[in-house]
């Protein structure tokens, strides 16, 4: 049986635009995927849409949302260590490389322990599914049996990414692959061990396996396709001068490495030669800034890496990051996308006044900050074609929604499935409440009785109302916000999830 939603729906469409709909039908089938969506449907229609499309009421499961909830496609976490989450919230007085060595690496090595591993892991997807995110891309630590531990819940879980780690070079003795060779032979295992698990109900495989040398200070060329790259200064260094390259993707690209199933982790230090490298080879970049700012590594430059055409998603690179919640890269990618704009008008300034510009990069005016709310559309004026739309541009809230959702699904390759609502694609959805009673969240002040989406309430009013529910819980809400997780139809979490125990 069919099931559909009927309600307001946020579905973003481009890099600056998205759609607010607030009466919208949208049809899953039995497999979980979008069988049809119409936008816009009056509830006195309901019954003759449905019948438009040959089904009765009797045919389907009709959920109709309350009153200060919406639909929104899933988050996508292009770059998370599911191995560090048990170090959240420690040792952001350190930079990477000192971080690495004095928390990250004391606490992956434990994963060498299966049974820690079997009770940690449990804890870590429920937190990440909990926090809204549907796809996922894992690393593990480099052992086999803790990572097979970790494949299990995600593949129970639902549509997730999962990586495995590689490292051979430059790291502590007690957690380090003894060889290329066993490297390459307990990654083929897990990947044989992956592709057994069973399908899901449509027949899809939900769980793919992803090579992943944890950046290029550890890996051997002979491994790769999922890495870090540019995270920080001192790491920057290091790369070129183990590997005698002129350049962080450079190093890459001289194995073959940069490919359009790349995914490039930070590039917080990349330079614009290296961003026309990249968007060259079609890689994309998981802007993870939390982490960035925690560990002092600085500002990734997304709208320049934008303007080149890299595809860009947000990470929340647990531990580096100290939230496994996508919102709280939404909410840092927008304040540093602010604070790269104010150096902008300042280096101008400092320029036109005589002194030294300290970017090599244009410091245009904010042309794209001022919002249009249409009827359904929520775009940016401006031409999309005009070279420097992004660069040293705030993040408008379509663009961060796009990197939360489209954008992450562009980078793991993933587009024709998720990150939107579309015929065709995967069900992979939040249902989000803005109302404090039922939540427990009095940050989000979304829902104004005043201003219900009820009969008598104009398209107009009740379109903005939407709009500003969204903004607020993208910088308000949290977990509490979220009653159900939705993986391919099927409900995987959320507040109002209560699995068998
Ligand atoms: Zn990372």
């Amino acid at each position: 049986m069919c099931t559909v939603y009927y309600g307001p729906v946020i579905n973003p469409q481009s890099l600056t635009d998205y759609l607010a709909l607030p009466q919208c039908l949208i049809c899953v089938s039995p497999q979980g995927n979008i069988e049809w969506l119409v936008e816009d449907v009056d509830s006195t229609k309901l019954n003759d849409v449905l019948s438009q499309h040959d089904y009765a009421p009797s045919d389907i499961t009709l959920i109709c949302l309350d009153d200060g909830e919406f639909l929104m496609p899933g988050l996508v976490d292009t770059h998370a260590h599911a191995c560090q989450v048990p170090n959240l919230g420690v040792g952001g007085e350190l930079e990477l490389l000192q971080w690495l060595d004095n928390y990250t690496f004391p606490t992956e090595a434990r994963f060498k322990n299966v049974e820690y591993a079997e009770r940690t892991y449990p804890h870590v997807v429920r937190r990440i599914v909990n926090s809204g995110t549907t796809t996922c891309c894992y690393y593990g630590s480099l052992h086999l049996e803790a990572t097979k531990v970790l494949a299990s819940l995600v593949h129970t879980a639902g549509e997730f990414t999962l990586v495995k780690c590689n490292m051979n070079r430059n790291c502590p003795p007690n957690y380090i692959e003894p060889s290329v060779k066993e490297s390459v032979d307990t990654t083929l295992a897990l990947i044989s061990y992956i592709e057994e698990l069973p399908k899901s109900v449509s027949g899809e495989t939900l769980l793919h396996p992803i090579l992943t040398p944890r950046f290029a200070v550890h890996s051997n060329p002979e491994l790769a396709i999922q890495t870090h790259i540019s995270e920080n200064k001192s790491e920057v260094e290091l790369v070129k001068s183990l590997f005698k390259t002129n350049s962080y993707a450079e190093t890459y690209d001289k194995f073959h490495l940069l490919r359009k199933n790349t995914v490039l982790a930070h590039g917080v230090q990349l330079t614009e030669d290296e961003m026309v490298l990249i968007a060259k080879r079609g890689s994309g970049v998981a802007h993870c800034p939390t982490s960035n700012f925690y560990l002092s590594s600085g500002m990734a430059r997304v709208g320049m890496l934008l303007d080149h055409g890299v595809k860009v998603g947000l990470g929340t690179d647990v531990s580096g990051g100290y939230s496994p919640s996508i919102l709280a890269e939404i909410q840092h990618a927008s304040i540093a996308s602010k604070m790269l704009a104010i150096q902008a008008v300042d280096n101008k300034k400092c320029k036109c006044n005589g002194g030294h510009s300290k970017s090599s990069s244009s410091g245009s005016e904010d042309t794209h900050s001022r919002g249009r709310h249409g009827h359904k559309h929520h775009e940016y004026q401006g031409d999309e074609k005009q070279p420097g739309r992004f660069t040293n541009q705030k993040l408008s809230i379509a663009t961060l929604l796009y990197l939360a959702t489209l954008g992450g699904a562009e980078v793991c390759c993933l587009q024709d499935r998720i990150g939107s609502f579309e015929q065709g694609k995967a069900f992979d959805a939040l249902l989000v409440s803005v109302r404090e009673d039922d939540t427990g969240n009095p940050a989000v002040w979304g829902y104004n009785p005043d201003r219900d989406l009820t009969h008598g309430v104009t398209a107009q009013s009740a379109d903005n109302s939407l709009i500003e529910w969204l903004e607020r819980f993208l910088f308000c809400g949290d977990d509490r916000n979220i009653k159900k997780v939705i993986v391919q139809g099927r409900t995987i979490g959320g507040r109002d999830y209560h699995p068998l125990r």
